[in-house]
């Protein structure tokens, strides 16, 4: 039996290294066109900002490999016939398996800015290593750079220019920070923070145009406001997809949306193909959902490969849940905090004197989502709580066992219950009122 698996991410090698742990004697084969070895994605920003070498970026030894018999190999594979089980691969080679993984990832969304195709120096994602290694070759040269999107990506391609000392202009369409995932306020907090840092943050600012110099470095960007922004580097960060558009076009494409779509299985529409990881598209509460979270990507990983090796496996995907930083505040969100349904009761509460806060959302009496700034916080509470469907009442009473050890800083949550009282009169005369 060989099992082929394209893509040596989270997905990929969790897969592989499952595999491997049942089945002593198979081949495994691992393909990927972007590095050698498996290296944390999530970690990018830290190897920009020279806290780690590239090698630390490697959550494994790369001995593992070979005394786990995973052969790796270092090519883009172009073509796949799932009728004769075959791949074809960018140097020419074809590979052969009985059982393949798709676990291809993301890539950086590309905007049809006028101007864009004529700057042939100066724009960068940030979201592979080829990525990172043009953003290091281009920051001697850029004392101005312009970041352009509002998520986790881009608030970290600016961290990393501030870091090196550039003066940075962050542009969002949106009226706010990264309406996705933060309410206003939390965007407010957030936003405030990145301004101390000297960022230049500016909302609802749309590009209309790249603008390019002689040598076809870009020079700046125009909005639809017709402002220019002046930048000898252009990060664009307008969120990340699927990386499917490549087989789009293969012998025998497999069934894709915005994503490759999997059965709870993880299964393909193609005999003996599974995906898994940010390339996937699986449903969540009855929709078409793809997601980009690290602890995605590794779970699916292990499911997939046990569902190739014949175990009955029914995918549900578990509460929501990703934190993160933007510069030195701490993100954690779980549950549904954003895209709430109608009538589903949202309680904030900024923490005086600190750039932190909480959010708690409940619908018809039990806790939903989780949205909190400023501190960390241990996640498996939220789920349960959302699980257990408890009430808001529930969680803020006890909501300081959910904080972390001190040595994180625990926030002083004095002030949560007497603006809690507040809030529930005033939705209680809202609710009388109508
Ligand atoms: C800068 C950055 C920061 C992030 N921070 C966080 C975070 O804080 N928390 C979090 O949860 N998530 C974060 N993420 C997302 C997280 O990194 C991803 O969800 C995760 O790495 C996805 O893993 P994967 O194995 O599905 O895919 P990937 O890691 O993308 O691996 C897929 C691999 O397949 C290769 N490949 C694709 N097509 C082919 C082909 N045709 N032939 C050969 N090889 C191919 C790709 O080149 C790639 O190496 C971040 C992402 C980025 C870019």
């Amino acid at each position: 039996m060989h099992f082929v698996i394209i893509g040596n991410g989270v997905a990929g090698t969790t897969a592989a290294l499952t595999l491997r742990q049942r089945e002593p004697k198979a081949g495994i084969t691992m393909i990927s066109g972007e590095s050698d070895y498996f290296f944390s994605r999530t970690a990018l920003m830290y190897a920009y900002m020279d806290r780690m070498s590239l090698h630390d970026l490697e959550p494994f030894e790369r001995k593992v490999f070979p005394k786990q018999n995973i052969r790796l190999v270092r090519d883009w594979v172009t073509d796949l016939d799932a009728s004769s089980r075959t791949l074809r691969l960018k140097s020419g080679h074809s590979l052969a398996y009985d059982r393949l993984l798709l676990a291809v990832g993301s890539l950086a969304n590309l905007p049809a800015w006028p101007g864009l195709d004529k700057a042939r120096e100066g724009v960068v994602h940030f979201v592979t290593l080829q990525d990172l290694e043009k953003c290091e070759r281009l920051t001697n040269s850029t004392r101005e750079a312009v970041v352009v999107g509002g998520g986790l990506i881009g608030v970290e391609l600016v961290e990393c220019l501030v870091f090196h000392g550039k003066k940075v202009t962050f542009l969002v369409r949106s009226p706010w920070y990264w309406p996705a995932a933060l309410a206003r306020e939390e965007s407010e907090i957030v936003t405030e923070h990145i301004r101390r840092h000297g960022v230049d943050v500016r909302g609802g600012e749309e590009v209309s145009e790249v603008l390019v110099g002689d040598s076809s470095r870009v020079r700046g960007i125009r909005t639809k406001s017709g402002a220019e922004f002046p930048c000898q580097m252009l990060g664009i960060s307008i969120g990340v997809g699927p990386a499917v558009e490549w087989l789009r076009q293969v012998t025998t494409p497999p069934h894709v949306q915005r994503g490759i779509t999997i059965s709870p299985s993880f299964a393909t529409s193609l005999e003996n193909v599974w995906a898994a990881g940010d390339c996937a598209e699986f449903e969540r509460d009855g929709k078409p959902t793809v997601e980009q979270i690290w602890y995605t990507a590794k779970r699916q990983g292990e499911l997939a490969a046990r569902a190739m090796l014949g175990d009955g496996i029914h995918y549900k995907p578990p509460i929501f849940y990703n934190s993160a930083m933007f510069f030195e505040i701490e993100y954690t969100t779980a549950g549904m905090a954003i895209d709430v349904p109608a009538g589903a009761e949202s309680f904030f509460c900024r923490i005086p004197g600190k750039e932190a806060s909480i959010r708690v959302i409940a619908h018809h009496g039990a806790v939903m989502g989780f949205n909190m700034l400023g501190a960390r916080w241990n996640h498996t509470f939220f789920e349960r709580w959302i699980a257990e469907r408890r009430t808001m009442d529930y969680v803020l009473e006890h909501l300081a066992e959910a904080q972390f050890d001190v040595e994180f800083g625990r926030l002083d949550l004095a002030a949560v219950a007497p603006s809690y009282r507040e809030w529930k009169q005033q939705e209680a005369q809202a609710a009388a009122a109508r």
